[in-house]
């Protein structure tokens, strides 16, 4: 009896689901289906706009409700005259009474249906649990195209791309994301084309480069991690046109 004691409770659990998130699960603005009609009758009620798998969903869940509520009426030789196929609200209540009993004549079946429907339920009724402020695309690289997950800041959590569960502080997310836009600290190969660009007449040459920065006339920022140094190709620009380093915070 115990089994049939937990698959009762485990009925019971998943019809509360059903109650708490069949309405919900219907997208603002639409009516819940109610009154008699058939289960599949909901697709002509409700307007386009509704995905389909939603009508499925209801419709599914409206259908095992209802034969399940044909299964205790008929063995336990109920009436029941408030009952209706298409009230999925109702029939769900009407089960909770009787999911024991139902536990032990159907068995996991019912365990089984149920929770499916009250899964589906629950997941379009909270499609996308605990949110947080969104701080943009992905842009870490996966192969070779950027994840393009989104990266959520929830409160008390780092911040974590959705998709490929990259986590990292806010600076440095903002600072991955700017450089996927446009990489702020280039090699100097890079700066040297950069350059030649910007100017329309200056091709620096490495050992320029070199020199600059061994005078501190322009600043190294860091390396890449294949030990190449970086610089900030904006500033290096600057210079190169007005022979003014560019103080912090100009650019
Ligand atoms: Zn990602």
């Amino acid at each position: 009896m115990t089994d049939a004691y937990d698959l009762g409770a485990k009925i019971r659990d998943s019809l509360y689901v059903v109650i708490d998130h069949y309405a919900a699960a219907l997208p603002l603005g639409v009516k819940a289906i109610q009154g008699g009609g058939m289960p599949g009758s909901a697709s002509k009620e409700a307007p386009p706009p509704v995905p389909v798998h939603v009508l499925d969903v209801r419709a599914m869940c409206c259908s095992r409700l209802a034969g399940w509520a044909e299964v205790v009426l008929s063995k336990r030789q109920l009436q029941h005259s408030s009952l209706q196929r298409g009230d999925a609200l109702g029939l769900a209540r009407f089960l909770v009474n009787h999911a024991e009993w139902l536990a032990g004549e159907s068995g996991q079946i019912v365990a089984d249906e149920l929770g499916d429907s009250a899964r589906e339920l629950r997941a379009l009724a909270l499609p996308d649990p605990p949110t947080g402020v969104v701080i943009g695309k992905c842009p870490i690289l996966v192969d070779v195209d950027p994840c393009a997950g989104t990266v959520r800041a929830t409160p008390g959590e780092p911040i974590r791309c959705q998709r490929c569960g990259t986590t990292g502080a806010l600076d440095w997310w903002q600072a991955v994301m700017h450089d996927a836009v446009a990489p702020a600290l280039v090699t100097a190969g890079e700066l040297i084309s950069i350059v030649a660009m910007a100017t329309g007449t200056q091709i620096l040459t490495h050992e320029q480069i070199r020199q600059w920065a061994a005078r501190g006339k322009i600043q190294r920022a860091g390396k890449d991690l294949k030990g190449r140094t970086l610089y900030d190709h904006v500033k290096v620009t600057e210079f190169a046109k007005t022979g003014q380093w560019p103080t912090e915070g100009a650019a």
